[in-house]
């Protein structure tokens, strides 16, 4: 069957105020804290998620768990700083606060494999990663000398090349595996800053910058030629990676090496809290001039209503001349 929400957000809202009376019937038995997130849900309409996926459930079979609550209920683990989804589908069973707040019944909460599910049907692509598992060894990153600093760049193309590469692409949200992932934070949740007037998209302030983003203690890959066999043990021939987008960086604020992604993150300046505007994950080991202009040339096609008049970047951009950005 189809997921269906019928209500909208006055559903959920009505679903809330029912099952807290009944099961919190004194209110000071929720911390301050606590309440802090209950508000921050009890506004946060995320019935779009529904409309927007609704053609990726199947017409046979019992009836789904509602999209928005699948949605709500992730963000929540995160809120509630539950990072493994195995945890918290276990938080969901015995805690009902977590279960209301999702939108689920208490005592009828998704398991792991509904999560995991619901993932995979926010990624337009039969494919799970970006590239292919199969890929040469790329040049490492070299440790900087000076304690703080950040590590050299090691692309194989200058900051003026990319910067002409990337102006003659056109890139498509339609043709990218997190089209709907992007079409779900640009209506809920962009959009809506947009509406509150937090962010002003005729006269966009800008900043942007790189962040460590660890996904495993080292980096898995394997050989897939027999150079070992015959006595060769530093052959440069490809290799199998388990993780293929990802790769190892240096995190300069720690000072270590770390196996994972460079979130690039560009932000509204001159809003409130530095409100996101638009994310990309790049290989951990790529350099910010680089990692600022995959994302801001991705952010121009994609928000083309954006008009920018001020760009605010860190020293490691300075290759970057912002007059010959369109
Ligand atoms: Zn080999």
């Amino acid at each position: 069957m189809l997921p269906v929400n019928s209500g909208g957000h006055t559903a959920y809202q009505n679903f809330v105020v029912t099952n807290l009376r009944k099961y919190y019937p004194d209110p000071d038995s929720i911390p301050r804290a606590t309440w802090d997130i209950i508000d921050r849900f009890w506004n946060l309409d995320l019935s779009y998620t529904d409309e927007k996926l609704k053609n990726k459930y199947s017409i046979f079979g019992p009836r789904p768990r509602t999209p928005s609550c699948m949605h709500r209920s992730y963000l929540l683990s995160i809120d509630f700083k539950v990072t493994s989804i195995t945890d918290w589908s276990a938080q969901l069973k015995i805690n009902p606060l977590y279960a209301i707040l999702s939108g689920f019944e208490v005592g009828d909460t998704p398991g792991v494999g509904t999560f995991y599910d619901f993932f995979d049907r926010l990624w337009d692509s039969d494919e799970d990663n970006l590239s292919t598992h199969i890929h040469p060894i790329k040049p490492s990153i070299k440790k900087p000398s000076a304690k703080g600093a950040k590590a050299k760049p090691v692309e194989k193309i200058s900051v003026e090349q990319l910067l002409q590469e990337l102006e003659n692409t056109s890139f498509s949200i339609s043709e990218q595996p997190y089209g709907s992932l992007f079409d779900l934070f640009h209506r809920e949740f962009l959009q809506q800053s947009v509406s509150k007037q937090l962010i002003h998209p005729d006269s966009l302030a800008l900043a942007g910058d790189g962040t460590p983003f660890v996904t495993s203690a080292r980096e898995r890959k394997h050989r897939v030629c027999d150079c070992a066999s015959k006595g060769i043990n530093d052959c440069s021939c490809d290799r199998y990676f388990s993780q293929p987008d990802c790769d190892i960086g240096w995190d300069s604020s720690r000072s270590c090496f770390y196996h994972g992604y460079d979130l690039y993150m560009l932000v509204a300046s001159d809003s409130e809290s530095d409100l996101p505007v638009f994310p990309l994950l790049n290989p951990a080991s790529r350099h910010d001039s680089h990692g600022f202009l995959h994302t801001f040339f991705r952010m121009k096609s994609f928000l083309p209503e954006f008009k920018i008049s001020k760009l605010l970047l860190d020293s490691a951009h300075d290759g970057i001349c912002p007059l010959n950005l369109p």
